[in-house]
Parts: C-alpha cells; sequence; structure tokens
C-alpha cells in the first residue's frame, strides 16, 4: 500500500511525526512525504524534522508567502503532478491549512481516497480560513479520522452519516506526540530576563483573526503586557505576529523570542504556570501537562476543555483576558475526562488505512 502524506504548516509536522512513526512500524505500507513549503523558516519547518526524527520529504514544492487563492490554486497545481506520478492508494492530509485543502482537492478530482485527521471539528466561524479549510477536507474525504466525540457528533449533524463517508473516532495524534517526547524536552537556552524555574506565563499568537485586525492585536497586547508586570509573559513569536506587530506600531511589554522547537516547547509547557494562546494545538497540550489555559478566541474548535473547566475562552477584551487570568491562575488542573484517547490514535489510524 502507498500512502501519500500532505504537509506544510508546524503543527501537521508535530501530528504527522506521530503517525509517520506507526506507519513505518508496517513493512507493507510505503509512505510518501510532500512538504508543501508553506511554513519555511528553519524554525517553523526544518527544526521539527530534525527532533522529531520525522523523514525527509520525498517532494518539497516550495509555495509559500502568497494569498490564499494563489497559494492554494499553486499547491492544488503541483500536488496534482505529483499524485498522477505516484498513483498512490491513499492521500493522507491533516488538520485544516491551504495544504490540507488542497492536498485533498487534488486527489478528490483524481478519485484517490483522501483520509482526514482531525476530522469533524468546528469553530462555526465560517470567517475563519480554517473553518473553510476543514469543512471543505471533510466533505471530499472518505475517511474521516476524528479526535473526539464532539467532532463525530459535528459530522452527523451535518448529514455524514448519509454520505457514504467512513467517520471513525481514533483519538488526538498530538496525544500521542506527547507520550512518545514529553521524556526529551531541551532546554531553550537562555531566556533573558526570564528564570525558567520560575513562575511564568507561556504565550503564543499567530491566528489571522487576532494579526490581521490591529485592534484585537492591540488589546492583546495591552493584556499581555499589564499581566508581564505580576508574573513575567514569555512569548515565543510567530514571524506574522512578529511582522504586523512592527507594522502596527503595536507595543509588547514581555519576554519575546523565536519561536522554539517542539522539544523546547515541552520543557516550556512542564514548567509554565499557565498558558495564554490562541493556538489549536497549545489548548490541548495546556490540558495534557495539566496547565491551565486561556484562549485568546472567541470560540474554540476543542470545546470540551472549556465545558470541562480546564480552559477558558477571553476573546481579545483586555478586561475579559485580565479577569480570565486572575480566574485562572490558581486553578489546580486534573484530569478526570482523558478527552483525547489513549496515546493510541496513530495505530488507530494505521489499522483504518489498512481495511
Ligand atoms: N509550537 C512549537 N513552537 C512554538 C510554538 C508552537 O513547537 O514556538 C508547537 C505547539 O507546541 C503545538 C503546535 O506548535 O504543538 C501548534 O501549532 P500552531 O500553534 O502553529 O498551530 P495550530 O495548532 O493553532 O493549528
Amino acid at each position: 500500500m502507498k500512502i501519500l502524506t500532505i504537509i506544510g504548516a508546524r503543527p501537521q509536522f508535530i501530528k504527522a511525526a506521530a503517525v509517520s512513526r506507526e506507519i513505518a512500524k508496517h513493512s507493507e505500507i510505503t509512505e510518501i512525504l510532500v512538504h508543501t513549503g508553506q511554513h519555511y523558516d528553519t524554525n517553523m519547518s526544518d527544526i521539527f524534522f530534525e527532533q522529531m526524527s520525522i523523514p525527509k520529504p520525498q517532494y518539497h514544492l516550495d509555495i509559500a508567502g502568497l494569498s490564499h487563492g494563489a497559494m492554494t490554486g499553486r499547491m492544488l497545481e503541483k500536488i496534482e503532478a505529483v499524485l498522477l506520478k505516484e498513483r498512490p492508494d491513499w492521500v493522507m492530509v491533516y488538520g485544516d491549512t491551504n495544504s490540507t485543502l488542497a492536498g485533498a482537492l487534488a486527489a478528490a478530482k483524481l478519485h484517490i481516497p483522501v483520509a482526514h485527521v482531525e476530522a469533524g471539528l468546528r469553530s462555526f466561524n465560517m470567517k475563519m480560513p480554517e473553518e473553510i479549510n476543514r469543512i471543505l477536507t471533510d466533505r471530499i474525504s472518505s475517511l474521516l479520522l476524528c479526535p473526539t466525540s464532539t467532532a463525530v457528533q459535528n459530522l452527523k449533524l451535518e448529514g455524514y452519516d448519509k454520505i457514504g463517508s467512513r467517520v471513525v473516532i481514533c483519538g488526538d495524534v498530538m496525544q500521542d506526540a506527547v507520550f512518545f517526547y514529553s521524556d526529551k524536552e531541551q532546554c531553550p537556552g537562555d531566556v533573558m530576563g526570564i528564570d525558567l524555574n520560575e513562575y511564568f506565563i507561556l504565550a503564543t499568537i499567530h491566528r489571522a483573526e487576532n494579526t490581521d485586525d490591529p485592534a484585537r492585536l492591540s488589546n492583546i497586547a495591552s493584556a499581555l503586557s499589564e499581566i508581564n508586570h505580576s508574573i513575567p509573559v514569555l512569548l515565543p513569536l510567530h514571524p506574522r505576529t512578529r511582522a504586523k506587530l512592527q507594522e502596527y506600531g503595536i507595543e509588547l511589554d514581555a519576554t519575546v523570542i523565536d519561536p522554539v522547537g517542539y522539544l523546547e516547547m515541552i520543557y516550556l509547557l512542564k514548567r509554565c504556570r499557565m498558558v495564554m494562546s490562541d493556538s489549536g494545538g497549545l489548548q490541548k497540550e495546556a490540558y495534557f501537562f495539566l496547565k491551565p489555559c486561556i484562549t485568546l478566541r472567541e470560540e474554540t474548535e476543542w470545546v470540551e476543555l472549556i465545558h470541562g473547566g480546564y480552559n477558558m475562552l477571553a476573546g481579545s477584551d483586555k478586561t475579559k483576558i485580565i479577569n480570565s487570568f486572575h480566574s485562572m491562575l490558581n486553578r489546580s488542573i486534573v484530569d478526570q475526562d482523558n478527552l483525547y484517547g489513549g496515546g493510541d490514535a496513530s495505530s488507530k489510524i494505521v489499522v483504518e488505512l489498512l481495511k
């Protein structure tokens, strides 16, 4: 069996690392990796391949830094050429980026079955590019690999039990990654101004709805700057956010460092007091490491974290963020729900592919 996996963005490298390791245990499966190039900086791409021992992609499409339409269109064209050459039995895509949609669409048009890892997630906010990508990808996938029962339920409500695609719950591959890598943490080196053995807040901001809106970005920066006066805030900053802060002239009084690798992130997650982020992946990782989390968005796909009291939605309103910070600061997180499976999502995925 030949599986062609399409990845291109940071969270996809992390998810694919877990699944590719499982695929490699099966001699009857050949995996071809295609990197679209969507994330290309060393610390947004190469570092994950090195740290997580992801095999070197057989194809690198070098498509980055374009508008959504141009990027998706070029990916579609180049992925189609690869698919015509390789003729895989499955195309596997992850999550909700332009690389996900382009990969799924190119495959579906060639009648190659698509397996979608992280199927069924919904924010119900159609302004998010990710929501558009995930809805369209789900619709043209043959195998919908859902991380949670909420995701299965979302698909059911959209009528997926009647359209002939296979919907399976398999848990979250990010849980697999944490189980495998959590004892391989790496200290990010000297972080000026913060003692990583003392209390600090780990924050990230990268989502377009925050970075592309000067008012939202300014409110978040102002809230983090104020919090930084009571507990140091450490912000490994996405290049897009750095550029936007500069473009809008927004001040941020926190310890800003370049994006770090996954093993450094694990080090920081283990030691931080709390996570504040608009990242999907980080919301779950905060829960895996039993840290309270504040989500800097109006809604989340990972609703079970909110219902379980592990996470609080604060949006971009400064007062709301600061109030949420105070109410979550001393909350002790005990996992009573095992929300994302037992760390065996990757092996369940491979079983489904082999069926
Ligand atoms: N991450 C990382 N280095 C960083 C920031 C994030 O390794 O400097 C990891 C994080 O631990 C998580 C993943 O990247 O595993 C989340 O990716 P991102 O926030 O870019 O995307 P999202 O999850 O929102 O789709």
